[in-house]
This record gives C-alpha cells, sequence and structure tokens, in this order.
C-alpha cells in the first residue's frame, strides 16, 4: 500500500506545531521539559497518531536467502552519540541515528566514502541530540524515501528542525511501534521490537525505537538508548533471539543504567558493539556492562578505541573490522575480527 502522502503531511504539519507550541509557550509538563505526543493534546493529536499509523502499509513476507550481496552494518564513529548505517545485500540504505548536530558532517563524509547518495530508510530512535542531530544535516543533503520514529515529543529546536525538514521535504513519516515489520530487502527481515502499541513508559531513553534485523543466521538488535524499563518490558513481550549469532548494538553508550543481567541472559549476544566518545563525561562504557557483557560471553567492541566497526555477514559466518585500532587479530568465538584490541 502506498502511503497517503497528503495526509502524512498535514500530520506531520500538527506535529510539528504542536513542538513549536511546546517550545514558545514554554509548556513543560514533566521535568525533562517534554511529554509524551500520545497525550499532549485531547482528540486533535489522537487522530494523528493514528493517521499516521494507518499510513504504514509495512506488511512482510519470510525473508529468502542472503543473495549475492552482503549485508554490511557500520557502526560509524561519532564520538559520544549512536549512528549505524545498514547496507543491505540488495542495495538497500537503512541510517539509524546520526550522531549530534556536530557530527553530521562527519557522517556525510563517511556515507559518501561509501558511496550513499540516497537513505530509503531513516529511524530517528529518540529524540535526543546525541541521536536525531546528525540527522538534521542527513536531511538538509540526502534524499531520504521514508523515515521511523518513536513519535515522543522533545522540545529541542533541534528536534523541531528534524520534524520540519521532515515535512517541507514530504518525507513519509511513520511511528516504529513493536510488531511492525518493515520490508525493504526481501533476503533479510526487520522488524521493531519496541516500543509496544501504548508506548507506557515516561521516559525518552525507554521509548527508543528497537529494531531487530535477521539476515540468514545473524541477528543484529539495535537499541538505541533504551534502560532496564524497556529491556524488562521487551522480554515481557516474549522476545527470544531468533538467530545462531547475535550481534548487540549495546543499549545507551554501555551505560549500567542498561544492559541488565537478565536482558543479557536471554539476547545471549556473541558480538556487542559499544558506541561512545573517547574520554566522554559520562564514563561511558561503564565498567560493570562491561564486566556483564564478558560474563555473557560477548566479544566486545568499541567506537572510542576502535574507531568505527563494521560487521560484514552472508548470512552465515561473521567478520568484523574496525577503522583504527586494527592489528590484524583473528578469531573471536563465532567469527573472524580484523581489530585490534
Ligand atoms: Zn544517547
Amino acid at each position: 500500500m502506498e502511503p497517503d502522502r497528503s495526509g502524512n503531511k498535514t500530520g506531520l504539519r500538527r506535529l510539528v506545531a504542536l513542538v513549536l507550541l511546546c517550545l514558545f509557550a514554554g509548556i513543560l509538563l514533566l521535568a525533562g521539559g517534554w511529554h509524551e505526543l500520545n497525550d499532549g493534546g485531547g482528540e486533535k493529536v489522537g487522530a494523528i497518531v493514528q493517521l499516521l499509523q494507518r499510513l504504514s502499509g509495512l506488511d512482510g513476507g519470510r525473508p529468502a536467502p542472503p543473495g549475492e550481496g552482503l549485508l554490511e552494518v557500520h557502526f560509524i564513529d561519532v564520538g559520544q552519540g549512536e549512528a549505524a548505517l545498514i547496507l543491505t545485500p540488495q542495495g538497500r540504505s537503512i541510517l539509524i541515528d546520526g550522531g549530534t548536530a556536530g557530527a553530521g558532517e562527519a557522517v556525510l563524509r563517511y556515507l559518501d566514502e561509501k558511496g550513499v547518495s540516497r537513505i530509503d530508510l531513516l529511524v530517528g530512535t529518540h529524540p535526543h541530540e546525541d541521536h536525531i542531530g546528525g540527522l538534521v544535516a542527513v536531511l538538509e543533503n540526502i534524499p531520504v524515501s521514508r523515515v521511523i520514529d518513536s513519535g515522543r515529543i522533545h522540545t529541542s529546536l533541534t528536534y523541531e528542525r528534524y520534524l520540519t525538514l521532515i515535512e517541507e521535504k514530504g518525507i513519509p513519516f511513520e511511528l516504529g511501534r513493536a510488531g511492525r515489520r518493515l520490508t525493504l530487502d526481501s533476503t533479510v527481515e526487520l522488524t521493531v521490537l519496541h516500543p509496544g502499541p501504548a508506548v507506557e513508559s515516561s521516559s525518552l531513553n525507554n521509548s527508543s525505537v528497537v529494531l531487530r534485523l535477521i539476515c540468514g543466521e545473524v541477528e543484529f538488535l539495535f537499541t538505541g538508548d533504551i534502560e532496564a524499563e524497556a529491556e524488562g518490558a521487551i522480554l515481557e513481550r516474549g522476545y527470544r533471539s531468533g538467530a545462531p549469532s547475535l550481534v548487540l548494538q549495546v543499549a545507551h553508550h554501555g551505560s549500567s543504567s542498561s544492559s541488565t543481567a537478565a536482558f543479557l541472559e536471554v539476547v545471549a549476544p556473541d558480538f556487542a558493539v559499544i558506541s561512545a566518545g573517547r574520554d566522554n563525561v559520562y564514563g561511558h562504557p561503564h565498567a560493570e556492562v562491561l564486566e556483564r557483557l564478558a560474563d555473557a560471553g560477548a566479544a566486545i567492541y568499541r567506537t572510542d578505541l576502535q574507531g568505527s566497526i563494521v560487521i560484514t555477514t552472508d548470512g552465515g559466518s561473521v567478520a568484523v573490522e574496525c577503522s583504527s585500532g586494527s592489528s590484524g587479530s583473528a578469531g573471536g568465538r563465532k567469527g573472524v575480527s580484523l581489530c585490534g584490541r
């Protein structure tokens, strides 16, 4: 089903207006100065949400085995922030977050180096600046076919700019909700695992859009900045790893508020990738998380130490490459690594 572009535009325009209203009227409903879209504006907002949800038309079938192309997942070194580029076997490009506004140029350069001139799907996991800041430069400079967002409003100029660009360019905009399957490439399966339909959490982090990507026998989990609460919700909804090898984008830059032992026990990551800035003020990744990941048996990769990290798979074997710290060490439990430690 083709999204209804005119309806989509109206919905977005209202969302932008709502953000502007919040910004300029100084309506700070909760301590952090933000509120849930679903709760925010009575019937009108409810109608917008329904409209945006109706725009989906994203049902997919079972994935076929990978073809000739390989799946590449690039965890781009954006300093303290998060940005992941997925290049699918059939040549589709997916960008999940874009780091801070200051990292926008670096993300554009990275895309250019990889020959990516358009984004088929852009995902803003949640509206914090270290995730959507760099997406503004991407939206300004590169054609984007479709956007998936948590739908959580943040009263910041960055979020307002991000939404306005999507609206101005008429890009189909959808809310990421658990159970939604996204069809871009028939050789992979891409599903939203979180948030649930009601988006119960009052926290922006815990409302992050979480995505599961399966290519043959390899699964990737992209977790945004979820914390223990959302991890619990994902487990409660019955999440089980669906593949023999699993790559986990470690939530919230390796903060101890995330990656609980219970979550890691079920996820059982073979590879764990942490995106954090070198010597960042938060102390990410936290020592307890590194310990929990090691206890779970994961090989740990870090953008603060190893630069951008690229994981390539044919749906069976997995290879890991790092842009710095590369000294040719090989091995690992389930794949080959070309990253030094
Ligand atoms: Zn973050």
